[in-house]
């Protein structure tokens, strides 16, 4: 039985075995809110989009408070498949069907800046996350193949340069038996999350960023002054950012409940296996790109700097964890590479993707001084930086970006709190069904 608030327990227990929290070295906990601020900007979330929106925030002179239910990035930005990619989860659909040419064409481009812009900030802010161009999109059936095809000419036309690979020619860009076909972009590929995310932390604070960890906000006042409370302490802003992706209304079922029903939390979940020979890896994906096929329910793998594969796949459209994850995980990746079949898996984690009902990112206005960022869609490691920035300009007066987006229609998933999660599985269930046709 679906219940809301199992979804934070769930979540909680499959960030318990990252490979990216055992890799990195936190800095020593912030401390929760205990006091009461008066600020230009209050942050909800510190994940990508809501670290992203403070950085810029205070890059134009703002004063500006983070309140983090966790800890930095423990959310789904420190726990991703770390595949930084063009474009949209949706496609160019939603935008080219309900927004003007001109529009359509401006997220396709910004979906571009949102790439540049992890490399602009890594330079600047020195962030060491072991980024790595090169992305690989596969395809296992004629009719997969068919739709790659599609896609990637559509990459090309808008200025991605694919290089393009068929039968035995794919083993150029990854050997493996199981795809057909295969497209390579440079535009596109990867980094270790959790260190991006601590970097991308470490920028905003050097800016004067206040976060606070352990620090739910619990209730969000609106009027022309906002007021964030958590159980010890409050925060008075002229203007607020929600970032709390599918765990907003967990910690705070009241701070936001008009856009909750607007997006669905889906499981996603990752295997990394031991260290590999570094030959055997340059063998199995030439490049080192990130790799992802495109079925409904799809597989995403790459190796980490450390020679792991990091192998990402199944969905889960309950709260509940699979079972036997690790073995069906392992079964998964074995399809893909024999060569790994037997090897040691030494972490298993996961978390909730934030799926839209068009998969087209969700960002808008409460009023007209909160503004939220959601509905990424499992494509959120690149745009979530550049929603922050055009979060930041619309602040500081120059909406028309940020209103590209805001301009997309939206509608709710069916069902309330309690029934949207089984009407949408029985949904899904076609598209798996049409995987393996
Ligand atoms: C397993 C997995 C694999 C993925 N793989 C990829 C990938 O390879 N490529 C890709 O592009 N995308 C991927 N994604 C999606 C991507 O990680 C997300 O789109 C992105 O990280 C969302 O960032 P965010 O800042 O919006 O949310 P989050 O990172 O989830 O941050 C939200 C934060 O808000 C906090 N919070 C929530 N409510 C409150 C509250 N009331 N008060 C205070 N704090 C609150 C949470 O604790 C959390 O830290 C993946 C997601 C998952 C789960």
């Amino acid at each position: 039985m679906f219940t809301r608030t199992s979804l934070l327990h769930s979540d909680t227990q499959l960030n318990q075995q990252s490979y990216y929290e055992a890799s990195v070295q936190r800095p020593a906990p912030l401390p929760r809110l205990g006091a009461s601020l008066d600020v230009d900007v209050v942050v909800v979330g510190a994940g990508f989009s809501g670290l992203s929106a403070a950085l810029e925030l205070a890059q134009r002179g703002l004063s500006v408070v983070v309140l983090e239910a966790d800890r930095i990035g423990s959310g789904a930005s420190g726990r991703n498949g770390g595949q930084a990619i063009v474009g949209y989860a949706s496609g160019m659909g939603p935008f080219e069907q309900q927004l003007a040419a001109a529009d359509a064409r401006r997220a396709w481009d910004m979906s571009l800046e949102a790439i540049d812009l992890i490399d602009a900030r890594i330079a600047a802010h020195g962030i060491h996350c072991d980024r790595v161009n090169g992305y690989v999109y596969v395809a296992d059936s004629p009719r997969k193949a068919c739709e790659l095809h599609e896609e990637m000419e559509g990459l090309t036309r808008r200025g991605v340069a694919v290089e393009w690979a068929e039968g035995a020619d794919v083993s150029r860009l990854i050997d493996s038996p199981r795809y057909r076909v295969a497209g390579r972009e440079q535009r596109s590929g990867h980094l270790h999350p959790l260190k991006y995310a601590l970097g991308l932390a470490r920028a905003a604070q050097a800016l004067g960023v206040r976060i606070f960890e352990q620090s739910p906000v619990t209730d969000l006042q609106r009027g022309n002054t906002l007021v964030a409370r958590t159980a010890k302490g409050q925060v008075k802003a002229r203007f607020g950012v929600l970032a709390g992706n599918c765990m907003l209304p967990e910690y705070g079922p009241q701070v936001a409940p008009e856009i909750a029903p607007r997006i669905m939390p889906v499981g996603t979940y990752i295997v990394g296996t031991a260290p590999l020979d570094p030959a055997l890896c340059a063998r199995l994906i030439p490049g080192n790109a990130a790799v992802c096929d495109n079925n409904f329910v799809l597989d995403y793998f790459r190796f980490s700097a450390d020679h792991r594969m990091l192998f990402g796949g199944r969905v889960s459209y309950t709260t509940r964890t699979p079972s036997r994850l690790e073995a069906v995980m392992r079964e998964r990746m074995g399809q893909v590479f024999p060569a790994l079949a037997g090897v040691p898996i030494e972490y298993v984690w996961g978390g909730f993707v934030d799926i839209s009902m068009n998969r087209a990112p969700d960002f808008g206005r409460l009023g007209d001084n909160l503004y939220y960022l959601q509905g990424f869609s499992g494509h959120g490691v690149a745009l979530t930086g550049l929603a922050g920035k055009l979060v930041a300009e619309a602040v500081a007066g120059q909406a028309g970006r940020f209103d590209v987006y805001a301009g997309l229609q939206h509608r709710r998933f069916p069902g309330g709190p309690l029934l949207r999660t089984p009407s949408l599985a029985l949904g899904m269930l076609w598209h798996r069904l049409r995987d393996v046709l």
